[in-house]
């Protein structure tokens, strides 16, 4: 007998939770092992929350941690997980776009030995094509930058063994990209395709701001290659003006036709200005993210503390870092 976890973060969610908690009970049930329902509820400013309080009055596997505001998607499944007990962990989105009935796919090649079982997105039904374009593109993007292999068209939805679970609970960074830190720690991964369906109701949570910060995210997170940028570019532009000074002084010498100045001045002038200032905004967002991290604070404040028995990471539970 094992005991799953399911985490499900949500954020204004009122018109999907019913039915994916339908389905995910569907699912769950045929398994005929004991299982638990985690849902963080994200700050939601509609019904989800009283929604879910409903349901768990009802049936027991079910467990509420509501945080004090809006956190983001990335640290609501954080906190699922420092409140996980099961020794296997899944982690689903609440709008049915991943499937539950993947989950006993996934059970299955956890059985076999494997520790991470990500699901692999085939296709992306209901998306607009922008979405599909930009996550494309963010993806390989990502993978050319980084040395963490992080697996492509992979979302969140995925199982984790409790091992996993314990090492990800040690890492309490602040600007998290979940599914890299997945792949740092390693152990036996495999995946699971899917098609990704339509969101059941309600809209995306994840607008273009949101879904920037994201990627910002992920490639700061485990890249310093934009840093080395400045040290590129700085050697291209200085090659490119030295060549460019023996060609003028070359003209001064041998022709009559001395350069006009202006156009070519004002020109490099903006260039090199733009590449400084790209420059910096480069850099300020890693001193940013540095300035994050030694503020210490919590990733989350919790609404209350559950009455439940915590996770066995008595740390995570009071969010110390
Ligand atoms: N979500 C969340 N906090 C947020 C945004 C989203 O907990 O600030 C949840 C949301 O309720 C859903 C999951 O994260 O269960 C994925 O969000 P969404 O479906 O809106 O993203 P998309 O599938 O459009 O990328
Ligand atoms: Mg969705």
């Amino acid at each position: 007998m094992s005991l799953y976890s399911v985490i499900i973060p949500v954020y204004n969610e009122e018109a999907v939770i019913r039915e994916s908690y339908r389905r995910l009970k569907a699912v769950m049930d045929t398994l005929a092992e004991p299982y638990e329902l985690i849902f963080i509820n994200d700050g939601s400013q509609d019904k989800t929350a009283q929604i879910i309080e409903a349901l768990a009055r009802k049936d027991q596997s079910i467990r509420l941690l509501s945080f004090s505001r809006n956190f983001g998607h990335q640290i609501a499944i954080t906190a699922g997980m420092d409140y996980a007990r099961g020794q296997a962990v899944i982690i689903i989105d609440a709008d049915l776009q991943d499937p539950p009935e993947i989950i006993p796919a996934m059970i299955a090649k956890w059985r076999e030995g494997y520790e991470v079982v990500y699901g692999r997105r085939l296709q992306r039904k209901g998306e607009t094509r922008f979405k599909k374009w930009s996550a494309r593109v963010f993806y390989r993007t990502l993978r050319a930058l980084t040395e963490v292999d992080i697996p492509l068209d992979t979302g969140d939805f995925r199982l984790m063994d409790q091992k996993v679970v314990e090492a990800m609970r040690t890492m309490r960074e602040k600007n998290r990209f979940v599914r890299g830190l997945v792949s740092w720690v390693g152990f036996r991964q495999t995946a699971v395709d899917y098609v990704r369906e339509e969101r059941f109701a309600g809209e995306s949570k994840y607008p273009l701001k949101k879904m920037l910060c994201l990627s910002i995210d992920g490639i700061t997170s485990f890249s310093y290659k934009p840093l080395k940028l400045a040290a590129y570019l700085g050697f291209i532009v200085s090659c490119a003006s030295f060549i460019y000074l023996l060609i003028s002084l070359a003209q001064k010498i041998f022709t009559d036709s001395a350069a006009a100045g202006w156009t070519s001045l004002i020109a490099c002038i903006l260039l090199l200005n733009g590449v400084i200032l790209l420059m910096l905004g480069i850099i300020g967002e890693y001193i940013g993210r540095i300035f994050e991290e030694s503020k210490n604070r919590p990733l989350y404040i919790l609404r209350q503390q559950p009455e439940l028995e915590p996770g066995t990471n008595e740390e995570a539970r009071w969010n110390v870092s």
